[in-house]
């Protein structure tokens, strides 16, 4: 089975995606760098405001420790492996311990830098690997406070309300990003999906097609697309007005839904113009496909008080076309010959079929509104 639209988009709802497979690998390098070279930052100018004496050299070697990674960050920017951002989180966390071990002082101020760390895991790694890292910083921490020999109360009170507030702070920033990323998740579905039948719309059409298209040149394999459009469907609107138009094109998308094979795609491309995706189908396999369609459309309208039909195109790769501009152009030319050859049909695009077509009709090219009329043409190339 298929796996859904916005997966075959490849869509990541970028820049807010979780950490596994995700394509804002630069926006994390940035933060990252500037995360370093605030903290270097940061460091010297409490190094200066420090009292001469104690520990501003072991200090100053952190500063200049998250400078060299600021640094490292800059260079290799494009080029840290996912696993690096954790490496990299890690090497900050053992920064900040050392730091505040070199401080002297484990409840120093120099313990405010895990947030920076906290706030960083839980807004770019996925849920499991933010909270590694929060076990890691709490880990560290208390090393610090082992290593002082300051297991009394204010000390660890002050680890445990650090990393409880860490945890807390993190996980709040978490929470919002998950909603930050389910808003624009809905927002890239919404951009992408007609409103009126909740098909694909013809952005989220051509998206797909182009993947698809991608797909069955590298496996390989046969891909067609039908593009229909409904017969003379301005006299619905003109005698039963624009609401009882709605109603049926909603009821036809409904059965193109309902037709369709689950691994084909319906998308709808115009106000009454719709295209059907079906993969792994040479002409042959989605003509029968694209009959299925026209048939129950002609049949499921029969008892309305509009019999409205179908006219279909449909082209494929790699016989019509290599690129999905010449492959939706060709079911387009084939959708044209549909119309003129009568309408309620299917053709399959053939460049003789539409050569004879624009010869016997004189004007501009332009597929539909020039009225019918039916010619003896075959329907298929072959
Ligand atoms: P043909 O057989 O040549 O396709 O004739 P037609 O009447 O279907 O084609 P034409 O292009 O002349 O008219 C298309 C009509 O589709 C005109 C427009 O009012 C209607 N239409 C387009 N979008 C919508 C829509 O969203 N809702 C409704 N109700 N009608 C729509
Ligand atoms: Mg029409
Ligand atoms: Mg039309």
């Amino acid at each position: 089975m298929q796996p859904p639209v916005k997966e075959r988009l490849g869509l990541v709802p970028a820049p807010y995606s979780t950490a596994e497979g995700r394509s804002d690998t630069g926006l994390m390098a940035r933060s990252m760098m500037y995360l370093f070279a605030a903290g270097a930052a940061v460091t010297s100018v409490s190094l200066v405001l420090t009292p001469a004496g104690g520990a501003p050299p072991r200090i100053a070697a952190t500063g200049a420790c998250a400078l060299a990674l600021a640094v490292f960050v800059l260079l290799a920017y494009d080029r840290i492996p996912v696993w690096g951002f954790d490496a990299l989180l890690g090497s900050g966390t053992v920064l900040v311990a050392w730091g505040v071990y070199a401080s002297g002082d484990p409840t120093s101020p120099y313990a405010m830098f895990y947030f920076w760390i906290a706030i960083y895991a839980f807004y770019f790694l996925s849920r499991a690997r933010a909270s590694l890292q929060m076990a890691f910083i709490a880990a560290a921490y208390l090393g610090v406070l082992i290593s002082h020999g300051q297991l009394r109360t204010t000390p660890v009170l002050h680890w445990a309300l650090v990393t409880t507030i860490l945890v807390v702070a993190g996980g709040f920033i978490g929470v919002q990003r998950e909603h930050l990323e389910r808003l624009i998740d809905r927002l890239t579905d919404a951009a992408r999906t007609d409103s009126l039948t909740g098909l694909l719309n013809r952005r989220g059409f051509e998206e797909l097609f182009a993947t698809e298209l991608e797909r069955a040149r590298r496996s390989d394999r046969p891909l067609s697309v039908i593009i229909c459009d409904l017969d003379a469907f301005k006299s619905v609107n003109d005698r039963f007005g624009h609401a009882a138009g709605d109603l049926a094109l909603e009821k036809l998308s409904a059965i193109l839904r309902r037709t369709k094979r689950r691994v084909d795609t319906a998308a709808r491309i115009g106000g009454e113009e719709f295209a059907v995706i079906a993969p792994d189908s040479d002409q042959h396999a989605a003509y029968i496909l694209a009959e299925r369609m026209r048939r129950e459309v002609r049949e499921r309208f029969a008892d309305e008080p509009y019999a409205l039909t179908l006219s279909v195109g449909l082209a494929s790769y790699p016989r019509h076309g290599e690129s999905s501009d010449a492959l939706i152009e060709a079911a387009d030319e084939a959708l044209y010959a549909a119309k003129k050859l009568g309408r309620n049909r299917t053709v399959v695009f053939s460049a003789e079929i539409n050569e004879t077509l624009l010869a016997s009709v004189p004007g501009p090219a332009s597929r539909f509104g020039r009225g019918d009329s039916p010619s003896p043409l075959p329907l298929a190339d072959d």
